[in-house]
């Protein structure tokens, strides 16, 4: 079994971008990051986004709302961040206030600042296949591990267990590209579906995207599969001193042993989020001044 190791190809990634990025003429990118309330999760995300924007010279403007916010005010905030030419990508930091409706914030956004991915617009592009789109973070991030370790969908059978707009269904798109390092044939599995370990079992490629700890366990999984784990579940662990451990959706001490490739959590998938975040911000700044 290998590890794929997602700190150490995010690095690489980290480190291609900010070669990049020193060579690009006129002002630094720029990425707003809009985080309403203080959801503990979403603060460390959006301070991990920072941090890693500063590393490769991103300038980031960091916007907190209060919890209170309305929609009409969050969708002001994001028309102002859309109509200032200094500002390249606008991320709002997901999950909202219930109160607040995600998908109508998402789409407010202008398509050409939208480095999370989520825009009618954007989503329309990943169909159509049009790379001048933004491809959401977390399913482009999968995509660059495997290549990067040197995977190739063609011809392979890839299960995504997960049909959510932010993970599962572009996940699903993008292996099943008209691309010689896609070309997947793509089974997608969700609450509804029958005979799940029937199906996961027959994937070449198994990519367990449900928010359910340890859910994908030895017998669902076929022996010589890679899997590639994007569940993040926070589960009690009296040991730690946070009262939690982070766990995925696979059961890795059983599951491991079979695979020929496994992603770890914590270090898989979660960084190579973060990295495609930072890509999409670069080629945001390149596309819009190249525009202007
Ligand atoms: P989500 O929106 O809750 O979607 C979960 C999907 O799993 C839904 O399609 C759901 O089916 C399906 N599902 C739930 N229970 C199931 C079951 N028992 N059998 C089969 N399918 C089932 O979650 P998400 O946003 O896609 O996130 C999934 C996981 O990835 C979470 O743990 C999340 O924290 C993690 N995540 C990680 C990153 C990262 O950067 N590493 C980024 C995003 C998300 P229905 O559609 O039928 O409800």
């Amino acid at each position: 079994m290998e590890l794929i190791d997602g700190n150490k190809i995010a690095a690489e990634i980290i480190a291609e971008l900010k070669a990049d990025v020193a060579t690009l003429p006129g002002r630094k990118p720029c990425l707003a990051l809009v985080r309403v309330g203080e959801d503990p999760a979403s603060v460390s995300y959006v301070t991990k986004k920072q941090k890693t924007s500063a590393e490769i010279g991103i300038e980031s403007r960091l916007i907190f709302p209060p919890i209170t916010i309305s929609q009409q005010e969050l969708f002001a905030l994001v028309d102002q961040l859309n109509a200032d030419s200094g500002v390249d990508g606008i991320l709002v930091q997901s999950p909202l206030p219930k109160h607040l409706n995600e998908l109508a914030v998402f789409s407010r956004i202008a398509a050409h600042k939208d480095v999370d991915g989520f825009h009618t617009l954007n989503l329309g592009k990943l169909a159509q296949e049009d790379d001048t789109g933004f491809v959401a973070c977390t399913p482009a991030g999968i995509m660059e591990l495997l290549q990067r370790s040197g995977v190739t969908l063609s011809g392979k059978h890839v299960v995504v267990l997960g049909r959510s707009l932010i993970v599962g269904k572009p996940a699903a798109l993008l292996a099943m590209q008209r691309k010689a390092w896609a070309n997947a044939t793509v089974t997608v599995c969700h609450s509804q579906t029958a005979n799940l370990a029937a199906l996961t079992r027959q994937a070449d490629v198994l990519i367990a995207a449900i928010g359910k700890p340890e859910f994908v366990t030895a017998d669902m999984v076929k022996p010589g599969a890679i899997v590639i784990d994007v569940g993040v579940n926070r589960v009690p662990d009296a040991t730690k001193k946070s009262g939690f451990r982070l766990t995925g959706d696979v059961h890795f001490p059983s599951v491991s042993p079979l695979c020929a490739k496994i992603t770890p959590v914590p270090g898989g998938v979660g960084p190579m989020t973060v990295a495609m975040l930072m890509k999409n911000t670069v080629k945001a700044r390149r596309q819009n001044s190249s525009e202007s």
